[in-house]
C-alpha cells in the first residue's frame, strides 16, 4: 500500500537549489520505484524569500511547515543581503523556523565514510568507521537565558553577563531524544555538563539519571564532563554512540564531531520538536562562492533527506537504501570537486545525482 507524506521543501539562496534539485530525483525514484508518495508543498526562505514577499520567512510557509511530516531546506544566505535589515536577513528566516516551530533537539551525526577516511585530519585508524551521533539541545540554557546584557558599573567598568539554565522538563525532553535514539542504534548514551563547576550542570546529571532509571535502563548511560569530552572526542571518538548535551556544549562539541569526517559538503543534519514536528537541512550554508556552478556536492542534503526518511517517515529501508548507496558510489571513486582524491572521477552536482539513482537501482 502506498504512504503519503506531506513535505515541506525550501531551497534557499545559493547552491541550496542545486543541491534540493537532487533531493527531488530520490524522492522521484522513491515514487517510481519503491511505492512511497510524497505530496511537496515548495517556497522560498531566506534571501530569495525577502526578494518574493519581502520578508525571510513569510506567515504562509510557516503554517505550511507547521502542518507538514517534514521540512527539507537547503541554505539560505548571499552576499545580495547584506545591507538588509538585521530582522529581515536570510538567516533570521531560518532562526524564526526553528524558533517557531520549537525544534529543541538538533541531532548531527558524525559518519566517516570509508572512501574519505583520508579527508580527516585524524589518523586512520582513530576514525575509520566512527558513526556517532551528538544530540543537542537547541532552544534553551545559556543563548537564551534572562537575565542577559551589557552593563555599566559604578566604577567605569562595563560587565557582559549570560544566564545558563535548564529546568527538569527542559532536560528530561532532550535526553529522552537520546536514548530513543540509541534504541535505534547501539543502546549507549553519554550525557555531557560540568556539573563539578555549574548547578545548572549538577541538576542536568541528576535529571538524566532520574530519566534513565524510570524508563531507559536497558541503555547504557555515563557522563563526561563536557571539557573531556572535547577531548575523547579527538583521542578515541569510537567510544561514543550517543553524546546528549546542552545548548552551549553541543555548538562546540558537535562542529568538532563534525569536523572528525573532514567534509563539509558530506554532514546531514535533523532538527526536532514535539507532534513530529521536524526540519532537515544540511550543515553547510549557501556557499556563494560555488554557487550557479553545478559543482556543489548535494550528499550532505540528500543524506539529510534520509534522515526524514528514518525519524519522521518510518522508512529506515529507503534510508539505509541510499546511504548504502552513497557508500557505494564514493566506493567507485565517484565525487564532487570538494571531496575529489587521486585517481577518483569528478562529477558534477547533478551527475552525482544520477550516479546515486543508478546505484539505487543495482
Ligand atoms: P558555507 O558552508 O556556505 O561555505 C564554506 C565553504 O565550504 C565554501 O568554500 C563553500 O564553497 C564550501 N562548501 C559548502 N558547502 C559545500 C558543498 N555542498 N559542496 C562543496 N563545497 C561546499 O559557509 P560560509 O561561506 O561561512 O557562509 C556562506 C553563507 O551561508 C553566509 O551567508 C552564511 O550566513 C550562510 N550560512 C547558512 C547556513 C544555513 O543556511 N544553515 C549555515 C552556515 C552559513
Amino acid at each position: 500500500m502506498s504512504k503519503a507524506f506531506n513535505i515541506v521543501i525550501l531551497p534557499g539562496d545559493g547552491i541550496g537549489p542545486e543541491v534540493m534539485a537532487e533531493v527531488r530525483k530520490v524522492m522521484k525514484w522513491l515514487e517510481d520505484n519503491r511505492g512511497l508518495s510524497f505530496d511537496i508543498y515548495e517556497d522560498n526562505i531566506g534571501g530569495a524569500a525577502y526578494d518574493q514577499y519581502g520578508v525571510p520567512l513569510a506567515d504562509h510557509t510557516l503554517e505550511k511547515a507547521m502542518n507538514s511530516d517534514a521540512v527539507l531546506l537547503g541554505a539560505v544566505g548571499g552576499t545580495a543581503w547584506d545591507n538588509v535589515d538585521y530582522d529581515k536577513r536570510p538567516e533570521a528566516g531560518l532562526l524564526k523556523i526553528r524558533k517557531k516551530m520549537d525544534l529543541y533537539a538538533n541531532l548531527r551525526p558524525a559518519i566517516v565514510f570509508d572512501a574519505l577516511v583520508d579527508a580527516s585530519t585524524l589518523k586512520e585508524d582513530i576514525v575509520k568507521g566512527l558513526d556517532i551521533l551528538i544530540v543537542r539541545e537547541l532552544t534553551g540554557g545559556v543563548y537564551f537565558g534572562e537575565p542577559r546584557g551589557i552593563e555599566e558599573l559604578p566604577n567605569g567598568e562595563r560587565r557582559g553577563f549570560n544566564t545558563q539554565t535548564y529546568t527538569s522538563s527542559e532536560i528530561h525532553r532532550i535526553a529522552k531524544v537520546a536514548f530513543e535514539m540509541a534504541r535505534k542504534r547501539n543502546n549507549k548514551v553519554t550525557s555531557c555538563e560540568k556539573a563539578n563547576v555549574m548547578e545548572s550542570g549538577k541538576l542536568w546529571r541528576e535529571e538524566v539519571t532520574n530519566l534513565h532509571k524510570s524508563g531507559y535502563s536497558d541503555i547504557e548511560l555515563s557522563h563526561m564532563y563536557a571539557d573531556n569530552c572535547a577531548m575523547q572526542l579527538c583521542r578515541n571518538p569510537k567510544q561514543f554512540d550517543v553524546i546528549v548535551t546542552d545548548n552551549l556544549f553541543g555548538d562546540i562539541l558537535s562542529d568538532e564531531a563534525s569536523m572528525l569526517t573532514g567534509s563539509l559538503g558530506m554532514l546531514p543534519s535533523a532538527s526536532l520538536g514535539d507532534d513530529g514536528r521536524a526540519l532537515y537541512e544540511p550543515v553547510h550554508g549557501s556557499a556563494p562562492d560555488i554557487a550557479g556552478k553545478n559543482i556543489a556536492n548535494p550528499l550532505a542534503t540528500i543524506l539529510s533527506f534520509a534522515m526524514a526518511l528514518r525519524y519522521s517517515l518510518d522508512c529506515s529501508e529507503e534510508a539505509e537504501l541510499i546511504e548504502k548507496s552513497i557508500q557505494n558510489i564514493l566506493n567507485n571513486g565517484i565525487r564532487t570537486i570538494d571531496i575529489m582524491g587521486e585517481g577518483c572521477k569528478q562529477v558534477s552536482t547533478s551527475q552525482m545525482g544520477d550516479a546515486l539513482i543508478k546505484e539505487m537501482a543495482k
